[in-house]
C-alpha cells in the first residue's frame, strides 16, 4: 500500500525534531505534527529559557562580589519585564531556527494535534496522513496534586511569563525544577519558601552531595521547609483567585506567600492520542512501554523521549530519536545506550554529575576507593562569599576504574561534561592521577586527589 508518507511524527521537541531530520536525510518522506510550539519543553518552557533566567539570576552574586575586587556598584535595581520579554524573544528566535531546520531537511509540518486513527493513519484537526512508521514524542506535562485551591498555583509552565515579580513565592517540591527556580527567584529578589516533604532536596542525587546543596541553599537564603506537605491554598485577594495567598498544612500551621509553584514531578503525555485502540500499551507508571530499540508494542510504531520516561533529559531523547531513525531509515542499528548520562542541576551552586552514587556503587560494585575534596574556591576568598566546592570521584577497588564523578560548585556542569568521556571510556584512578592539572582552576582538583577517605565500608559490608 502506497501511504502519505514513510515517517510521521507526534510531537515536534528535541526527540522528534532529531528524528525526522535524520529519517528524511535517509531520504525518507518525513511529515511532523505540533499543537503547541516547534522546539518542545526543553526550547520553549524548559531548559533553555530556564537557563537565561540563571544567567539573569546570578548577577546578584556578582555585584556583590564585585567590591572587594574594587568595583563600586550602586545598589543594582532589576526589571522583570526585561528579563522575561528578553527570554520570550531568544525562545521565539530558536522556535524560528527549529522550524527552518525541520523546512530545510524536507520534513513537513503540520501544526494540530496529531491522534491515531488506526496503526497507519494519524488524524490532525480534520486532515487524515497515512504512514507505514509512526514515531510519538508527545514529551511530558507538569502535575499538581490534587488539592483544595490548586488552580491557584503556577508550574514552570507559567513561571516563564508571569506578569510580575512576586515579592514572596512558596515552590513545592524537591527536584530538579523546585531548586532550579528557587535559585532563580532567589537571585531576582524574591523572598523564597522551598516546601518539600522529606528532609532534604535532590532525592536518587548522590547522598553527600545533595546534603552539600540541600546547605548551600539554606546558606544563600532560601528557607527549606523541610518534611512539610501542603494540604490546600486560599487566595485572600479581593476577586478569590489572586493572591496574597494563605498555605495550609493539614498540621494547621498557615503561612503567607504571593505565589505558589509546584514542582512535583512531570507525567507522559499519553491522553488523547489513541494508543488504546492501535494496541500501544502503557508501562505501570503511565508512560508508552518500549523495548531497547524505543519499540511500542504495536508493530509499527515507535516512541523517544519523555512519553517513554526512561531518562527524562533533552540529550537523551534526542539520542533515542536518532538511533530510531538510523536503526528504521539508515540501515545502522543503534541502540540508545543509558548508561552514564552525565546530567547537571543548575541550582546555585550547580550539582553535576556521572557514573553511579556512591550509594549505587556500594549495592552494585564489590570494594570502593572515595576520594572528596571540599573548599572554597578562589574567587570568594577575596569576596569573602560563603559558598564551598564538593567534588567527589568514586572508584571500583577491582579494576581501578573510575564509576562516578561528582560535583557541587560554579561551572560543575562544564566540568562533568568533560569528565563524562573518560567516564564513558572506561579510565581509571590512574589516568585521571596521570592527567597533569590546569593551575589555577577548581577542576585540576579532580587530577589530584590523592587519598581515599576512610571511612569507606567495605561494599559487601554496606549492602548487608
Ligand atoms: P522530579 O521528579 O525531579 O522531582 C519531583 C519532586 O517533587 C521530588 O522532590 C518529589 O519529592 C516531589 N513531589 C512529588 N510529589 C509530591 C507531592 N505530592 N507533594 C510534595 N512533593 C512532591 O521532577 P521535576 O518536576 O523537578 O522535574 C521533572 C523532570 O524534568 C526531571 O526528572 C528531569 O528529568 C527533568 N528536568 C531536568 C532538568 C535538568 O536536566 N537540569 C531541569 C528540569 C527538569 P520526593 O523526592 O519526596 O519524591
Amino acid at each position: 500500500m502506497a501511504y502519505d508518507y514513510d515517517l510521521f511524527v507526534i510531537g515536534a521537541g528535541s526527540g522528534g525534531v532529531r528524528a525526522s531530520r535524520i529519517a528524511a536525510g535517509y531520504g525518507a518522506r518525513v511529515g511532523i505534527c505540533e499543537d503547541f510550539r516547534v522546539g518542545g519543553t526543553c526550547v520553549i518552557r524548559g531548559c533553555v529559557p530556564k537557563k537565561l533566567l540563571v544567567y539573569g539570576s546570578k548577577f546578584a552574586h556578582e555585584f556583590e562580589d564585585a567590591a572587594a575586587f574594587g568595583w563600586s556598584v550602586p545598589t543594582p535595581t532589576h526589571t522583570w519585564a526585561t528579563l522575561r520579554d528578553n527570554v520570550a524573544k531568544e525562545v521565539d528566535r530558536l522556535n524560528g531556527v527549529y522550524l527552518r531546520l525541520l523546512d530545510g531537511a524536507g520534513v513537513k509540518l503540520h501544526m494540530g494535534r496529531g491522534r491515531l486513527a488506526d496503526r497507519h493513519t494519524v488524524m490532525v484537526g480534520e486532515q487524515s496522513f497515512t504512514a507505514d512508521k509512526i514515531l510519538i514524542a508527545t514529551g511530558g506535562h507538569p502535575v499538581i496534586p490534587n488539592i483544595p485551591g490548586r488552580e491557584h498555583a503556577i508550574t514552570s509552565n507559567e513561571a516563564f511569563h508571569l506578569p510580575a515579580m512576586p515579592k514572596r513565592i512558596t515552590i513545592v517540591g524537591a527536584g530538579y525544577i523546585a531548586v532550579e527556580f528557587a535559585g532563580i527567584f532567589n537571585g531576582l529578589g524574591a523572598k523564597v519558601d522551598l516546601v518539600l516533604r522529606r528532609d532534604r532536596v535532590l532525592r536518587g542525587f548522590d547522598e553527600e552531595c545533595r546534603t552539600f546543596v540541600h546547605e548551600a541553599l539554606a546558606e544563600s537564603g532560601i528557607r527549606l521547609r523541610t518534611e512539610m506537605e501542603i494540604g490546600r491554598i486560599v487566595a485572600k485577594g479581593a476577586d478569590g483567585k489572586s493572591g496574597p495567598y494563605e498555605v495550609h498544612t493539614p498540621g494547621g500551621s498557615m503561612f503567607e506567600t504571593d505565589c505558589v509553584m509546584y514542582a512535583t514531578g512531570r507525567a507522559p503525555n499519553t491522553a488523547g492520542i489513541g494508543l488504546e485502540k492501535v494496541g500501544v500499551q502503557l508501562d505501570k507508571k503511565g508512560a508508552i512501554a518500549v523495548d531497547e530499540w524505543s519499540k511500542t508494542t504495536a508493530d509499527n510504531i515507535w516512541a523517544v523521549g519523555d512519553v517513554t520516561d526512561r531518562i527524562n533529559l533533552t540529550p537523551v531523547a534526542i539520542m533515542e530519536g536518532h538511533c530510531f531513525a538510523d536503526t528504521e531509515f539508515g540501515k545502522k542499528p543503534r541502540k540508545a545506550d543509558h548508561r552514564d548520562v552525565p546530567s547537571a542541576v543548575f541550582c546555585q551552586p550547580e550539582l553535576a554529575n556521572v557514573g553511579l552514587t556512591e550509594e549505587q556503587a556500594r549495592l552494585q560494585l564489590g570494594e570502593l576507593r572515595v576520594y572528596t575534596a571540599a573548599f572554597r574556591p578562589m574567587k570568594y576568598t577575596i569576596s569573602g562569599r560563603h559558598q564551598r566546592t564538593f567534588m567527589k570521584l568514586i572508584v571500583e577497588a577491582a579494576t581501578d576504574k573510575v564509576v562516578g564523578v561528582h560535583m557541587v560548585g560554579d561551572d560543575a556542569a562544564e566540568l562533568i561534561q568533560g569528565l563524562a568521556v573518560a567516564v564513558k571510556a572506561g579510565a581509571t584512578k590512574a589516568q585521571f592521577d596521570a592527567t597533569v592539572g590546569i593551575h589555577p582552576t577548581a577542576g585540576e582538583e579532580f587530577v589530584t586527589m590523592r587519598t581515599a577517605r576512610a571511612d569507606v565500608a567495605p561494599a559487601k559490608a554496606a549492602a548487608e
